[in-house]
């Protein structure tokens, strides 16, 4: 074939395929062009899961009769003008390629009058050329439909997934942006029923109730606002001019509620929605040892950067974004979020969630009991006693930060109130009570957290002390898992095991950490060994903090072991006097409040 330059019309059509790919893409480009033209009401209307139809409806802007055909033309945008534009974009379009790319594979209607203008008009385009234009009575707006998306492109049509899948995604996308945007009113109707709607009140948390429903939205904890200045790790500091100016703000949900994947966990970078594996990664971080493994919190972040910090032009989608200060922001949001999930009260969570796990009265029971089954209620309850909470501004142990490798976070952990031993159930629970009702404690996950709290402390001053073993022990691995040690023997001192190799694929372990000498060693060394074989933890640090994690697991006393009293009580002393007491390292709770409250309700006291 001769080599010649494609029709216009060709070279749309492949250029629309990246800038619409789905029918999700046309209400995604569309509800994004109503933002940027300052609309307070956008209706979406899609039918055939926006196959057959698309129609936004806005009161933005509009646009004026002289510019309506030139809006639907490639490259042709209000938003940018010259090069340097790029780096200062705050609205969420800005390559003109959307309209053009619509039009191309589609049938479209568009209505549209600007506020100067006397009246609006109407436009009809198939395949990008236009078909229909005339002069209409419109209020001021656009509304554009799009018809039979792919009708002229048989190849995109057939990869189409099916209707469930683009709606899901509308939804989704819709949803998203209700949040983002609560001063907006959204409607959305899917085959003419209306299936979500915002009231454009300004209140975050009536879209987040509206989105997640009350009970949720109720419990969200709210990330601090203050405007902070991101801080840069490691030596990029210095490459730095100025010090970045960022501030994260929006919704976290407290360690109780959690989901299994990570699909709830939505970030917005200037008013547009990004999917960033990184921040993501940071904030499931922030949950660090506060959730159970494998499970997920839901977040809401909202960042706010100056916009020559970031490159949104990586991708047609602009979906994916690239920061000029990325462990910068990591960092920042790691922390706003650490912080706001260690302020709050974990106890109360706790509380929350031990009532979910406990029968919950019957509601059939109308039983009224005579006046004289309860002790008059001012004796039968002990009134609560003033709780001796840590002070807020008590100075911080390195003992609270969990991960050794990121900043520690100015946080007032609150502790546990002060104990007594009741007694032990199972050989596995310890029951005590506090001022405010009953605690039953984990004595495996509450010891495993005291050895982790305890070994921190020491390693984070460098100072983990370890005691040689009279009698070395030896470990017998495989050759992978024995070569594996070998290039970790450095890390394994740091953390007090000195172990030296003893032949091919054994070690003599010689000497353990002090906290841990209960342990098993050559237990302890075949489970550190088998993590690392699992490797999924590329940084050293983070490595070695897995590690921790891991041998205080395997050192702390088991269920089944019966305890004494004496023990029992150091074990409790001990669990006070730490910082993250209410769950083990791996996020496991340790504890179960019953409050006086709850047992009196359970009773049918109150
Ligand atoms: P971009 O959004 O990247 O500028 P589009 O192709 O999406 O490119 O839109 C082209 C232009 O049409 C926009 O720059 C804007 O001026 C105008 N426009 C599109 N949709 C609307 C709308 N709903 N209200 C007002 N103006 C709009
Ligand atoms: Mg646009």
């Amino acid at each position: 074939m001769p080599i010649r330059q494609l029709s216009d019309q060709l070279a749309s059509q492949i250029a629309a395929g990246e800038v619409v790919e789905r029918p999700f893409s046309v209400v995604k480009e569309l509800v994004e062009n109503a933002i940027d033209a300052a609309a307070t009401t956008i209706h979406i209307e899609v039918r055939g899961g926006g196959r057959q139809l698309v129609q936004v409806a806005d009161n933005g802007a509009g646009i004026s009769a002289a510019e309506l055909e030139t809006a639907f033309l490639r490259h042709a945008t209000s938003k940018i003008n010259r090069v340097e534009d790029l780096n200062s974009i705050l609205t969420l379009g800005f390559r003109g390629e959307a309209l053009a790319a619509i039009s191309a594979v589609s049938q479209v209607m568009v209505v549209s009058r600007a506020a100067s203008d006397p009246a609006g008009t109407r436009l009809l385009l198939a395949g990008g050329h236009k078909t229909e234009r005339e002069t209409v009575g419109a209020p001021q707006g656009t509304i554009i439909a799009v018809e039979n998306l792919f009708y002229n492109t048989p190849a995109r049509l057939k990869f189409l997934k099916g209707e469930t899948t683009e709606r899901r995604l509308i939804d989704e996308f819709v949803t998203r942006y209700a949040l983002a945007y609560p001063n907006i009113r959204f409607r959305l109707t899917h085959d003419g029923r209306i299936t979500f709607q915002t009231s454009g009140s300004g209140s975050r948390l009536d879209v987040l109730a509206a989105v997640y429903g009350p009970e949720t939205a109720r419990q969200l904890l709210e990330i601090g606002q203050e405007e902070r200045e991101g801080e840069e790790r490691g030596e990029r500091g210095e490459e730095r001019e100025h010090p970045l100016r960022l501030d994260v703000s929006g919704y976290v949900a407290p360690p109780s509620l959690h989901w299994a994947n990570r699909s709830h966990i939505t970030l917005f970078m200037n008013g547009r929605y990004i999917r960033d594996n990184s921040l993501t990664y940071a904030i499931i971080q922030a949950y660090h040892t506060l959730l159970p493994i494998g499970r997920y919190p839901l977040a809401l972040v909202f960042l706010q950067i100056p916009p020559e910090e970031v490159d949104v032009n990586v991708h047609p989608t602009k979906i994916e974004v690239r920061f000029r200060h990325s462990d910068a922001i990591f960092g920042a949001v790691q922390k706003s979020v650490r912080r706001t999930l260690l302020a709050e009260a974990p106890i109360r969570h706790m509380g929350a969630w031990a009532t979910s796990q406990l029968s919950t009265p019957s509601p059939n029971w109308h039983g009224s009991l005579d006046e004289h089954a309860f002790i008059p209620r001012a004796e039968s309850l002990q009134t609560p006693l003033e709780l001796e909470w840590s002070s807020p501004d008590a100075p911080l142990s390195p003992a609270t930060d969990l991960q050794p490798s990121l900043p520690t976070p100015p946080h007032t952990g609150e502790k546990l109130p002060i104990m007594r031993v009741v007694g032990q159930v199972g050989a596995a629970y310890i029951i005590t009570e506090g001022p405010e009702g009953i605690f039953l404690i984990d004595q495996h996950a509450a010891h495993e957290r005291i050895l982790y709290e305890q070994f921190m402390a020491q390693w984070d001053k460098n100072s983990v002390s370890s005691q040689g073993l009279v009698a070395g022990t030896a470990v017998y691995l495989s050759p992978s898992q024995a070569t594996l040690l070998e290039s970790n023997l450095d890390s394994m001192k740091k953390l007090g095991f000195h172990i030296e190799p003893f032949g091919p694929n054994a070690f003599m372990v010689r000497a353990v950490p002090t906290l841990l000498l209960k342990l098993d060693p050559a237990q302890a060394v075949q489970t550190v060994v088998a993590d690392l074989e699992r490797g999924d933890e590329p940084l050293q640090d983070r490595i070695e903090a897995k590690i921790i994690r891991r041998v205080c697991k395997t050192a702390a006393i088991k269920a089944g072991q019966t305890l004494s009293v004496v023990e029992m009580d150091t074990l409790i002393r001990q669990l006070e006097a730490c910082h993250t007491p209410f769950t083990c390292p791996h996020g496991r709770p340790t504890l179960i409040h019953l409050s006086a409250t709850q047992l009196a309700r359970e009773f049918g006291r109150i």
